[in-house]
Parts: structure tokens; sequence; C-alpha cells
């Protein structure tokens, strides 16, 4: 299905084909907490990075996070390219050189309305906020740190991959 995204203040816009749109991926972890997790957690989508179209380009922004592993004295960053708007700071998507045939929009970034997940995955609870009280439904999955299975695979097992 084809997405359509913007910031908030509307600077930035852009559309992208998506095969799996449906939002179910909680995500935990202290990055997606602070750059777009207001309720503790941020939640990806899966696009095909050569039908994005963005406008506004000019505005975008890109952090790249400094990871810091057990054991390893420095902080590395990691490849993962996540983009704002500059002017008011939406997260909008996060796209990864090492996959670069995907592309993760934001599902809070969506203005098309998204189909409604029949279960979620909550994944990295390990690293979730103490005051973070996931709200977990009967047939959700949950994990202290990554799913095996992938955004794809999980639409591939529901039979909910959509029309590009
Ligand atoms: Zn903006
Ligand atoms: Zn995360």
């Amino acid at each position: 299905m084809l997405l359509e995204g913007s910031c908030h203040c509307g600077a930035v816009r852009f559309r992208v084909r998506s095969r799996h749109p449906y939002p179910f991926n909680l995500c935990y972890c202290s990055i997606c907490r602070k750059t777009a997790g207001a309720g503790g957690f941020a939640i990806n989508l899966g696009g095909e990075h050569d039908t994005l179209e963005v406008s506004g380009r000019e505005h975008l922004r890109i952090y790249r996070a400094r990871l810091r592993e057990p054991g390893r004295a420095e902080a590395h960053e990691s490849p993962a390219e996540r983009h704002f708007c500059g002017l008011c700071g939406s997260h909008l998507w996060l796209w990864d050189p090492r996959w670069p045939e995907l592309v993760h929009p934001l599902s809070a970034a969506i203005d098309t309305p998204l189909p409604v997940p029949p279960e979620r995955t909550h994944l990295m609870l390990g690293s979730k906020a103490s005051w973070v009280e996931p709200a977990i439904g009967p047939k959700d999955q949950q994990f202290a740190g990554y799913p095996k299975e992938s955004i794809a695979e999980w639409h591939q097992r529901l039979g909910l991959v959509a029309d590009a």
C-alpha cells in the first residue's frame, strides 16, 4: 500500500510503498524511547526504499546513535540513519545501509490510515524504562531483546502482506 507521511510542521512530506504496513512492532529500546517514544516505545514499519519520495529534503537531519556495548570502553556510531525534520524534530524514518533496499517509516509520522494489527510484538523489553507498563494483549509476543521474526516474516506468517 502507498504510505504518505509528514513531520508535524509540514516542511517534510514523503511517500513510500509498503508491503509490510501493520504497526505491530513496539520497540522499548532507549534509542526509540528517547528519539520517538513518548509512550516508552516506537513502532517502525517496513517500506521499499527505492520508492521513497521526499519533499522538503533540505530540512532533513540525520542522527546516527552512539552505542556502547557491554565490555567495550568506546562507544561506536550505529550505521543506521535516523531521519528527522530539522525544524520541528519529528522522527520520520530509519534507513540502514546494511539493508539498503528497506526503509522503516515511523508509524507516528504516517498520515495514511494504517491497518490495526491482530497481534503485537513487544521487543527490547529488557531496556524499557521502569515507569513503562506495556499493554500486552492475549496474542502478543514479548522479547527481552530482538525477536528472530522480522517485520516481513510477521506479515507472511499472518497472511497480511499488502500489495506494494
Ligand atoms: Zn517539521
Ligand atoms: Zn528501538
